[in-house]
């Protein structure tokens, strides 16, 4: 729509397009309105829309990933988390915390450590996917009352995976949902995250291409949440040597073909400590909007990706060196005060 339209003219525009039969979405830009509409467009007249008081044109969109195409939507998008930190655009963001939540000891202590050093959101998990079943699965329900006893003391907010549709109802108080690698195609699960608006973090799957991680994040978007972050945490390749091999190449890339921010978590990625800080600056490097990362108080003895973990202590170290690169890259890390 052109800058000068009212919202009675964008009103019209969605009215008639319904009409057509399209699925309409609008995206308020700065300036403009862009109206995102899906349907066949062999059903529409596109001299009836273009001669609509308001419209400045109409552009196909051949990807089959539209709401989440730049073609829509110009500008990157900036997701709220809430307690002021977004993620996307002008401003570096760090999620941290450990792999799983174990006790109100371990994630109070870790919580408090990555809030010290700068990260901006909290990371824990409480439904883990695990590859054995007799492995530690999380503390469940009990896990995401500490992280929200740990948005009180630290006043950042959280983030945790939800693995199972029949556990939505304990993510109501939680800011950000994580759909972890193993889930990426579980299009119900997508599905339902899509009819809140409740940021996702949608990370990649094992051995997903890039198209099929944006059509996962088209899932979300279609029903209505425009809220995806993207998460590059590492494909599965012939290469025993780390856990996975990290797709660094993925940032500029989907930075070239959507909005939607990218965040870059080199612990799943190297599946090894001493890697993690070297990837998180190639990241930085790369243009990332955000980095997640696994600290851990003990690693030695933790239940789960311990040898991937930090220790608060590297990761005060890191995060000094994120926060100068991301100064330097022209993105800067956001406060966490
Ligand atoms: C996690 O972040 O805890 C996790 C399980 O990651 P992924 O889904 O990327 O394996
Ligand atoms: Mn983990």
């Amino acid at each position: 729509m052109k800058e000068s339209a009212s919202a009675k003219e964008i009103e019209s525009v969605e009215k008639l397009l319904a009409e057509f039969g399209f699925q309409t979405h609008p995206i308020q830009g700065e300036k403009k309105t862009v109206i995102g509409a899906i349907g066949d467009k062999r059903l529409l007249s596109m001299n009836q829309i273009l001669t609509m008081d308001g419209v400045e044109n109409v552009v196909p969109i051949m990807k089959p990933y539209k709401l989440a195409s730049k073609e829509l939507h110009k500008e990157p998008s900036v997701i709220e988390i809430g307690h002021g930190i977004t993620v996307g655009g002008k401003q570096l963001a760090v999620f941290a915390g450990p792999c799983a939540i174990e006790s109100q000891e371990q994630f109070t202590t870790v919580s408090k450590a990555v809030k010290a050093s700068g990260a901006n959101i909290l990371r824990g998990g409480a439904f883990k996917p695990r590859s054995s079943p007799y492995s530690f699965q999380g503390l469940g329900k009990e896990g995401i009352d500490l992280l929200i006893q740990a948005r009180k003391i630290t006043g950042l907010p959280i983030v945790t995976e939800i693995m199972d549709l029949s556990d939505l109802d304990c993510f109501a108080d939680v800011d950000v949902v994580q759909v972890g690698a193993r889930n990426m195609q579980n299009f119900t699960l997508l599905k339902a995250l899509g009819r809140s608006d409740k940021p996702v973090l949608l990370k990649r799957g094992l051995s997903s291409t890039l198209q099929e991680l944006l059509m996962s994040a088209e899932y979300i978007m279609s029903e209505g949440n425009q809220n995806v972050i993207l998460c590059e945490r590492g494909i599965r390749t012939f290469e025993p040597a780390t856990r996975n091999t990290l797709d660094l190449s993925a940032v500029p890339l989907l930075q070239q073909k959507t909005h939607l921010p990218i965040t870059v978590d080199p612990s799943h990625a190297t599946g090894i400590a001493s890697l993690v800080e070297p990837m998180a600056l190639c990241a930085v490097t790369a243009g990332c909007d955000a980095l997640e990362i696994e600290v851990h108080n003990d690693p030695k003895n933790a239940w789960s990706d311990g040898a991937q973990s930090l220790t608060p202590a590297q990761f005060a170290e890191t995060m000094k060196k994120v926060k100068a690169l991301s100064e330097f890259m022209g993105k800067p890390l956001d406060v966490n005060e």
